[in-house]
């Protein structure tokens, strides 16, 4: 590498993201010492991208730095808590002063919109795969986790779902749209918006809520199955973008929402008694979510389409006559 190592920790990660208060100790020495509220719990995520694998060769570095902190929010927005702290392993083919320049301008925005320090991590040659570590705290006992729902609870996710994986499909060439739809949708898979401050406002509400990264189904069975549950699901009611409309029709753009991948939206079960109180309390046009189905006793994942059951196969949806 051009720049040594400690010359690159110094440039780019020492003052990286939001600075805390709370941050004891942060990047330059053996560890990171941090300072966790004491009636608090600590929570903790991480995932990794993968080039090639998670996105594609030679994405805008800026887009994989928030990329890499985002699905991470994301996490820590499905459990209710607040995020704090980030550490960074990133392994690189060589250390590129204008990629890492973007790469970290891409991380610390983000970061700094949602309050994070960057306040350790590993800097090795490889391979381009960058593994983010998220820490953060939540009231003890009030956690959303993906087991708390019940049947008869009703289920909504935020946004608009489908809309990534059209971004990703156009990003490689496998789908076409026109200027406005194409840079939008582009814009869906590149740069996602974490959930954060609705995932924190859920507590005292949700029974229950995942993010949505894998695909609205399969997540949204994920949170059923954890809850003992099964889902069921509207075809009509998911809500639609309007760009993923234009591009791909309705009946295309809904296979689409119901599983395409790196939505980073929630999906969150609320109990009946509580949805009037929700709904005037984070009023939905204004929180973006809507209601998509119920969790009911019965397991297993379906989803209604004029009052039959449409099943999953790969070549999309087939309804069940
Ligand atoms: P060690 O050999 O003790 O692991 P390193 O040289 O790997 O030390 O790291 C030195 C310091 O720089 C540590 O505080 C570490 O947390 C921090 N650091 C290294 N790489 C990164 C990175 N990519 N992002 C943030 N902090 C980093
Ligand atoms: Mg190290």
């Amino acid at each position: 590498m051009a720049l040594s190592e400690f010359a690159l920790i110094e440039r780019y990660f020492r003052r990286c993201g939001a600075q805390r208060a709370d941050v004891r100790l942060g990047v330059g020495d053996d560890a990171t010492l941090l300072a966790v509220p004491g009636d608090a719990e600590l929570v903790a995520a991480i995932d990794t991208l993968v080039a090639g694998v998670h996105f594609p060769h030679g994405s805008p570095p800026a887009s994989i730095g928030h990329r890499a902190l985002a699905v991470n929010l994301s996490d820590l927005a499905a459990m209710g808590a607040r995020p704090a702290w980030a550490l960074l392993a990133l392994t690189l083919p060589e250390a590129e002063e204008n990629w890492l320049e973007e790469f970290t301008t891409g991380f610390a925005d983000l970061a700094r919109a949602h309050n994070v320090a960057l306040v350790g991590g590993d800097t090795t040659r490889g391979p381009l795969c960058i593994s983010v570590q998220l820490l953060g705290h939540v009231a003890a006992g009030t956690a959303l986790t993906r087991g708390g729902g019940n049947a008869g609870d009703v289920l909504f996710v935020s946004g608009t779902c489908g809309d990534a994986a059209a971004g990703l499909a156009i990003e490689q060439g496998q789908l076409a749209a026109d200027r406005d739809a194409r840079a939008w949708l582009r814009e869906r898979f590149l740069w996602p918006t974490p959930r954060v401050a609705l995932g924190e406002r859920l507590r005292g509400f949700a029974s229950a809520c995942i993010d949505v990264s894998d695909g609205l189904l399969a997540d949204a069975g994920r949170l059923a199955q954890a809850s003992h549950a099964g889902a069921e699901l509207a075809w009509a009611e998911l809500p639609l973008s309007q760009p993923l409309l234009e591009v791909l029709g309705e009946v295309r753009a809904r296979e689409l929402a119901f599983s395409g991948g790196d939505d980073y939206e929630l999906c969150f079960a609320v109990p009946p008694q509580n949805v009037a109180r929700l709904t005037a309390q984070l009023p939905p046009q204004e929180w973006r979510y809507a209601r998509i189905g119920v969790l009911r006793a019965e397991p297993g994942t379906v989803v209604m389409r004029d009052g039959s059951v449409m099943e999953f196969s790969h070549s999309g949806y087939e309804h069940f006559r």
